[in-house]
Parts: C-alpha cells; structure tokens; sequence
C-alpha cells in the first residue's frame, strides 16, 4: 500500500472539485483531503481514482462517487460521537468519512465477500467502525438501536419501515429511493409517528438487494 505526494495533490484537486460542485463543509472536505480512495479500489482504476467517479469494487458493487458520498455526508449533518447505521459498507470509502467526522459507525454489508475485504483492510488504514455486520440492511440494526442518523449507500425499492422506526426523535434517514435511477430522501424524524420527508434530487446507486444470493 503506498501513498505519495501525488496522490495528495489529486486529493486536494477532488475536494477543490467538490466545493465547486456545493460541498461545503469543512470537515467533509477534510476528509476528502486525508483518506487515500485510491487504496479502496482495484489497483487497475489507481490512476483515476481521484476523479469524481464510481468504480466498479468485488462482487459486482461500486464505490459511489465522491460527490455522492459527500453529499450524502452533508445531509446527514454528522456531529462527533453521534452513533449512525450505515447500510452498504462496500468498499469501506464512505465508512472512513463517517469516522472522520468522528461518528460512532455500524456498517452492515449483505455480500459476504465485501464484508470480510473490507472489515479487514478498514483498521489496517486505521479506521474502526463500532462494528461491521454481516447481514440485511433491510432489517437494520434493532439491537444497537436507535440511532441518530442512518445512510443507505444503495438504492432502495422503497423504504423499508425497519430503518425509520431505528431513529431518535430528530434524527434523520438518508436514503435513495427507486429502481433505475433513484430520488435521494431525507426524513427527519420530527416525533414517534411524525417525520419530515425532503426529496432532493436524482441520484444512481446499485440496487439494495432484498433475498440473499
Ligand atoms: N458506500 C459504499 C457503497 C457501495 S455500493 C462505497 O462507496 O463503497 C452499495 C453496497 O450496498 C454494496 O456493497 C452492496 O453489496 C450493499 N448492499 C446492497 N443491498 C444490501 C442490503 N440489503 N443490506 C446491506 N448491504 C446491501
């Protein structure tokens, strides 16, 4: 694993990139800044990882784009020590972010192939999520619940009532939701059986799978 001078320069371009396209949080662009996403993708993508681009990852799945993930990032509106799901670890890329901003991570991941790469090589670069899990996003994480924010990092047929009944009373729930392409929601739980919905914008992730392969 090697990280140069010249990937830090390309990081500091990809976050010039980011600002300009309306990330502005300080911290997420930080992180941006700090975490070498060339080492969360195949080797034969190094050379464009600092582009703002998803690449293909094990198991048929992606690493979102860095735009999508800051974005999603900022909307969750993380604050240290808040404890937050997410759903679709993957390569572990936006894990790392949500750890920068020094939340409490519980990241669940259905393929098992993904989960054991990445719940290895997450600590060698020094991250540690609270736990990584083996299992359903669909169902959440009942026994670590509720939580104060929770992200869904693949595009879900809709949503599933598991995942909004797992947050505190203002927490918020980020998810996109539709087939082809999705429609990135927020809700923000307002009281038990109140919540506030936000549409904001079209998004593309890889499908949130519902049966196990
Ligand atoms: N945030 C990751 C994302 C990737 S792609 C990254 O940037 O690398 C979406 C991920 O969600 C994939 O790894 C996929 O396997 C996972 N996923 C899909 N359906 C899921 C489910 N029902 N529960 C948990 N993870 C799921």
């Amino acid at each position: 694993m090697r990280d140069t001078s010249k990937h830090q320069g390309l990081r500091n371009q990809l976050a010039n990139v980011l600002s300009a396209k309306g990330i502005l949080d300080e911290n997420i662009l930080n992180a941006v800044r700090k975490i070498p996403r060339h080492l969360f993708i195949d080797s034969s993508f190094e050379s464009h990882a600092y582009q703002d681009k998803a690449f293909p990852i094990a198991a048929d799945q992606t690493i979102s784009m860095p735009y999508t993930v800051a974005f999603q990032s900022q909307t969750l509106e993380v604050k240290p020590g808040e404890k937050v799901l997410e759903i679709g670890t993957g390569s572990g890329y936006q894990t790392a972010v949500l750890l920068e901003l020094k939340a409490e991570v519980y990241s669940i991941e259905r393929q098992r192939e993904l989960f054991k790469k990445t719940s290895l090589f997450l600590p060698k670069l020094g991250y540690n999520p609270k736990r990584f899990v083996f299992g359903d996003g669909y169902k959440g994480l009942p026994e670590q619940a509720p939580f104060d924010k929770i992200i869904v990092t693949a595009g879900a047929p809709f949503v599933p009532k598991p995942l909004l009944s797992q947050l505190k009373i203002g927490g918020r729930l980020l998810i996109p939701v539709g087939d082809s392409t999705q429609i990135m929601t927020l809700f923000i739980r307002k009281s038990s059986k109140e919540f506030e919905k936000h549409e904001l914008g079209d998004f593309a992730f890889v499908p949130m799978l519902q049966k196990k392969n």
